[in-house]
């Protein structure tokens, strides 16, 4: 028997994955007519999970905002790399906070979403869920920036204080002015426990105002070495992530504009790039993906009985 050359394996294997994408359904179009919020945990995830979509509804005319709820402040290897400090102090990290919160809002221009559709809530970095779990009217304190309520003079409310209950006010605020007929926030499954955290406050609210329909869910940190390949490959459709293996995905093609909208858009967030530019590309597609559901059936019954702890939902991938 002679060996198969690698190449015709990696080659097959290639294609394998390009049919599987390929065999999604596709997303509903955006209309004119929508209002779509972008829910985002940090400075980056609105370009990394929607970049293409945001690009593309805004070319279709509809109305488009962006809520981030944290300013990106707790992430050290970021601060230490970026500010050149071996052990970042408070300052340091506030300094990488509002770096990022610039970055955001030249990432949102690029990809055309107006300045009256930023709405920066500057919640903790890293404490979102404790935020909802363990402090919902308690006080919290950063460990990475030491405040204990937001610090940004961009926020929507200054000074209001690092607890769930604030939290949940401010984001039904936004809420409440975007009055969105599409909204696109992280699934329960990703990996981070801020996006975790985001997309279980973003349920809740819609929850209550009877409006969860209108809630699809994106993953970014899907599970180690997703999306594969790194680096940047436009032509190839987004693969479903590991952990998110059993949701029911769509898919929302991108034409080459949106795709080189949402590269530009990258490109803004200078602070990620240095850290972790190829992977970030890895999420430059001619696809994103959305779920129309949080989580799988067998995770339903945790999520409804809120506040459920998104630490113990199944895992398809226990090694992720
Ligand atoms: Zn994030």
């Amino acid at each position: 028997m002679h060996p198969v050359p690698i190449l015709a394996v990696l080659a097959a294997l290639a294609g394998a994955t390009a049919a599987t994408a390929q065999a999604l359904p596709p997303m509903p179009p955006v209309e004119a007519s929508d209002r779509i919020l972008i829910v985002s945990p940090h400075p980056d995830d609105e370009s990394l999970c929607c970049g293409g979509l945001i690009a593309e509804a805004r070319r279709a005319g509809a109305q488009v905002a962006i809520v981030w709820v944290t300013s990106g402040g707790g992430f050290r290897l970021d601060a230490m790399v970026v500010q050149r400090k071996a052990r970042p102090k408070y300052a340091d990290m506030r300094a990488l906070a509002r770096r990022r919160i610039d970055e955001a809002q030249n990432a949102a221009q690029v990809l055309g979403v107006e300045a009256n559709g930023l709405y920066f809530l500057g919640y903790p970095d890293r404490g979102v869920l404790a935020l909802l779990l363990d402090h919902y009217e308690s006080p919290y304190r950063s460990k990475y920036t030491g405040a204990d309520a937001v610090p940004w003079e961009q926020a929507l409310n200054p000074g209001s204080p690092y607890d769930g209950a604030s939290l949940e006010r401010d984001f039904a605020l936004v809420v409440e002015r975007v009055r969105p007929t599409l909204v696109l926030a992280p699934s329960p499954y990703d990996a981070h426990p801020d996006h975790r955290a985001s997309g279980i406050l973003a349920m809740r609210i819609f929850g209550t105002r009877g409006e969860i329909d209108r809630v699809n869910y994106w993953i970014v940190h899907g599970g180690r070495a997703w999306p594969t390949p790194r680096g940047l490959h436009p032509a190839l459709p987004q693969t479903p992530p590991p952990r998110g293996r059993s949701l029911p995905w769509m898919q929302f093609a991108l034409d080459s504009e949106a795709r080189e909208a949402k590269r530009l858009a990258l490109r803004m967030h200078e602070t990620q790039l240095k850290v972790m530019g190829r992977k970030m590309m890895s999420y430059v597609r001619s696809t994103e993906l959305y779920s129309p559901l949080p989580v799988a059936e067998a995770d339903r019954r945790c999520i409804e009985a809120l506040p459920c702890h998104p630490e113990e939902l199944s895992r398809e991938e226990a090694a992720l």
